[in-house]
């Protein structure tokens, strides 16, 4: 099986459709959505929509959460604060119980999906070194977790006692090692590359790919500024931040 694996759609439309063209062409058999379909862009409904119509795998992330108003907002930052209050208040009835409804984690035949961490996922704790990997690969039942929320790419690998870290654009799974892969962000990747992100993962093959693609972020940003949303979220995805 070929799985399509990708997070952090965020409402960015022309980042999401462009990101589903690739998949569609390369013909994977799967998909799965690990959170963070909305939030800080402007096109919420057609966000859903579009993640209703290609999977019903999908994993909540806490911008779901709590624009569905399910989570506490205290500790969110003020800019992702003010985003989900935003989409709260656009949100129809469907919309909300559809978010609402979505599971804290995914299991597929030999992987596991958090949006986080699996560590209290419904905390959202980051993954963001190798000590919070640790915790996760002790807390894993598969050799494969995939995360998003960090909006960054990355591998982490363990092999033994030993856990490393990649940033490659592919890598060959070992049957002796496990392994924590951020599929990164499609609406609003934060590692410097503007790109949306999603992985591909060949478990015939064994093989993670990290794939990145172009998109038109000028229109996404028009759209957020006509919206009224903090213009420094338009700014930010020109950069890739
Ligand atoms: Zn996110």
């Amino acid at each position: 099986m070929r799985y399509g694996i990708f997070a952090d759609i965020h409402s960015n439309l022309e980042a999401y459709e462009a990101v589903l063209e690739a998949m569609r062409a390369e013909r994977l058999d799967s998909y799965v959505c690990a959170g963070d379909i909305v939030g800080y862009g402007a096109d919420i409904s057609r966000c859903i929509e579009l993640t209703k119509a290609i999977t019903g795998n999908v994993i909540c992330g806490n911008h779901d959460q709590a624009s569905a108003g399910r989570l506490d907002t205290r500790y969110f930052n003020p800019g992702a604060r003010g985003a989900v209050s935003w989409t709260a208040k656009r949100l129809n009835e469907a919309e909300r119980q559809y978010l609402s409804d979505l599971k804290l984690t995914y299991d597929g035949a030999d992987f596991t999906v958090v949006h986080g961490s699996l560590d209290e996922p419904d905390k959202y704790h980051y993954i963001l070194d190798v000590n919070a990997a640790l915790r996760n690969f002790q807390m894993m039942r598969k050799k494969l977790l995939f995360i998003g929320h960090t909006h960054r790419p990355i591998v982490y690998k363990r092999k033994g006692e030993d856990v490393s870290v990649t940033t490659d654009r592919e890598v060959r799974l070992e049957k002796d090692s496990s392994y924590i892969v951020n599929a990164g962000s499609v609406g609003q990747p934060r590692d410097g590359d503007p790109r949306a992100a999603y992985v591909v993962y060949d478990n015939r093959e064994n093989v993670i790919q990290i794939k990145r693609v172009s998109y038109d972020v000028k229109k996404a940003q028009e759209k957020i500024l006509v919206a009224g949303l903090p213009p420094h979220m338009a700014e930010r995805l020109g950069y890739g931040q």
